[in-house]
């Protein structure tokens, strides 16, 4: 019996979230008085596996890649065949889009509860309890996971890092694949220095900017404080920004440590996608905009003449 995080990987390079699956795995195993261990698919190199066992993982299954690029059902079966060879009772998997793809065939195919969009470690006082964000966001569940197998997949950035130095032992599994059902054909990566879903923090803007040429603030401001960038959908819809940026209800939901609103009126539609979100600040120049509501800190302005002088402030620091 040990917990198990599937490491997932892009081009050979673990993301943020895997090292907080990392970090969950490993106290979860203290608790439960086992080991914490991963399945990789793919190439990875030793410096990137060393990085997992600074983090606690003490065992490694490595499975080759089925193919070139990710389908999700080759990787259920690489992910399901790696959990069973360790012996596995938990599986943690990052939920990112990768995770919330394997995620719910890998509980078909275990026969295992499934708690997603989790952000905190399992209370096992009262069974196995699991506290995870429901509606967007705007609450939280209580669910106690019943079967003897168990599937978490974890909010990204929900914990916070933690060093648990260990040696790391690997097995290489080789396995034969059906063949999938579907082909990727093609693609088309997000552009952008820092991911949108991994971005500790964020500058977004909304119609509030006027137009694309304006964008040139937003990301100078990303760019001095280690930012990505995001936008409200009317901007993407526009084609003022990709649809990538488009965070929200129908966008994608992120969680950073700071998020900086420019110009977006706070929509129920927008906050479905950023109010987990640390810290909020908005800057708005209606003062009855409702972005305040959800914010942490307000600034009350015509953007033109508020993100320059952000951008001045942040060159200083
Ligand atoms: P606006 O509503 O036009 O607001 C612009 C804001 O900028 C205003 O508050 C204004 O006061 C302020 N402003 C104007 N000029 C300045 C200036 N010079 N300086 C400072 N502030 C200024 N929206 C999303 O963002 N994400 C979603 O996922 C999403 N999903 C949706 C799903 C459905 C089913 C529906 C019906 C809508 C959805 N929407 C979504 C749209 C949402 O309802 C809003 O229309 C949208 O978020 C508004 O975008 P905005 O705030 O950029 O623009």
């Amino acid at each position: 019996m040990s917990v198990i995080i599937y490491a997932e990987n892009s081009e050979g390079i673990f993301k943020k979230a895997v090292l907080e699956a990392a970090t969950y795995a490993y106290k979860t195993a203290s608790m439960l008085g086992t080991n914490a261990a991963a399945v990789l698919v793919g190439e990875v190199s030793s410096d990137q596996k060393n990085i997992l066992s600074e983090y606690g993982i003490s065992k490694i299954v490595q499975i080759p890649a089925p193919s070139k690029d990710f389908n999700v059902q080759s990787w259920t079966e690489c992910v399901h065949e790696g959990f069973n060879h360790l012996n596995g009772s938990i599986l943690v998997i990052p939920n990112t889009y990768t995770g919330k793809s394997l995620s719910p065939r890998l509980s078909v195919k275990l026969n295992a509860s499934l708690a997603t969009n989790v952000i905190e470690l399992p209370r096992l006082e009262s069974g196995f309890e699991i506290k995870r964000s429901v509606f967007s966001g705007k609450g939280y569940a209580y669910v106690t996971l019943q079967k003897d197998k168990k599937i978490i997949a974890l909010t990204p950035n929900s914990i916070e890092l933690e060093k648990n130095l260990t040696s790391i032992e690997e097995i290489n599994l080789n396995l034969t694949f059906s063949n999938p059902s579907t082909t990727v054909l093609e693609i088309n990566k997000a552009q952008g220095k820092i991911p949108l879903t991994e971005a500790e923090i964020v500058v977004s803007a909304g119609r509030g900017l006027k137009g694309p040429e304006n964008w040139n603030m937003v990301e100078e401001l990303a760019n001095l404080l280690g930012a990505a960038t995001a936008c409200s959908k009317p901007v993407s819809d526009m084609g003022w920004r990709p649809h990538s940026e488009h965070v929200g209800q129908t966008g994608i939901t992120i969680k950073p440590n700071l998020y900086i609103a420019i110009g977006i009126s706070g929509a129920i539609q927008h906050l479905a996608g950023v109010s987990s979100s640390k810290v909020i600040v908005a800057i708005n120049k209606d003062p009855e905009a409702p972005f305040f509501k959800a914010a942490d800190y307000g600034i009350v302005g015509d953007a033109f003449e508020i993100l320059p002088k952000l951008i001045e402030s942040a060159k200083a620091l």
